[in-house]
């Protein structure tokens, strides 16, 4: 890989995207983190992407203001919407919950392009996945491969031959090989925040909660971060 090869990483401050992080700069990238003031509930995440950004010393993150919560849809931008709660494992990624955000992943993957270009980015990194997840279409790997078609058919960088690849590391990984993957990457994990809610602590029966709570436990490793409930972590 020639020397200064720059990746954008879509970063959340949750734990897929900490852990995508930490894979790109071991591949070797210049990191420029790109995170999404949308409209959520609440800038707890935003917070900690930032908090995250300075421990990697990225070159430079970018919070691009969008604001969906004006087309809404979802329980995440529109708070008369309820969070689903205390719903069985077994239950989550079944179907797709109200926390879905209509369209948003392309949305924010198409702004990542465009940046990515203006950066003269090789990669976008993405910590979308498709095991251990919340059941939304746009993180499975077919729609990745369609996306790579974009970016190759889309963009000038693309017609002119030098299509910034579309990287999605964790996409066949289970939430507990995620944070093993986390371990052996050093990943902070007491940094990242997963909770659909922005309290002080994490509130531990949202499903984002719950699918975090069994990736540790599963991994046998103790989650830093504080619960409301009891029961965090291992
Ligand atoms: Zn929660």
């Amino acid at each position: 890989m020639p020397a200064m090869t720059r990746a954008v990483v879509l970063l959340s401050g949750g734990l897929d995207s900490t852990v995508t992080m930490a894979r790109a700069k071991e591949e070797g990238y210049m990191l420029y983190p790109l995170s999404f003031d949308y409209g959520q509930r609440h800038k707890k995440e935003l917070e900690c992407a930032g908090k995250i950004a300075r421990y990697y010393e990225a070159q430079e993150h970018k919070i691009l203001k969008i604001d969906l919560g004006q087309i809404g849809g979802s329980a995440l931008t529109d708070v008369s919407i309820a969070i689903p709660e205390k719903r069985d494992l077994e239950e989550i990624g079944e179907d797709i919950p109200a926390t879905y955000v209509p369209d948003r992943n392309t949305i924010l993957h198409t702004l990542a392009l465009g940046y990515a270009e203006v950066m003269k980015a090789d990669a976008i990194f993405i910590g979308a996945n498709a095991l251990d997840y919340s059941g939304y279409p746009d993180c499975r790997p077919e729609y990745f491969e369609a996306f790579q078609k974009v970016a190759e058919l889309g963009t000038k960088a693309g017609v002119e031959g030098r299509a910034i690849v579309i990287k999605y590391p964790l996409i066949n990984m289970t939430k507990a090989e995620i944070v093993k993957e986390g371990t052996r990457l050093n990943v902070p994990f007491h940094l990242t925040w997963s909770c659909y809610y922005g309290q002080e602590k994490a509130c531990g029966k949202c499903d984002s909660c719950l699918l975090r709570m069994k990736g540790f436990k599963e991994a046998g490793i103790t989650d830093p971060i504080e619960y409301i409930k009891s029961g965090g972590g291992a």
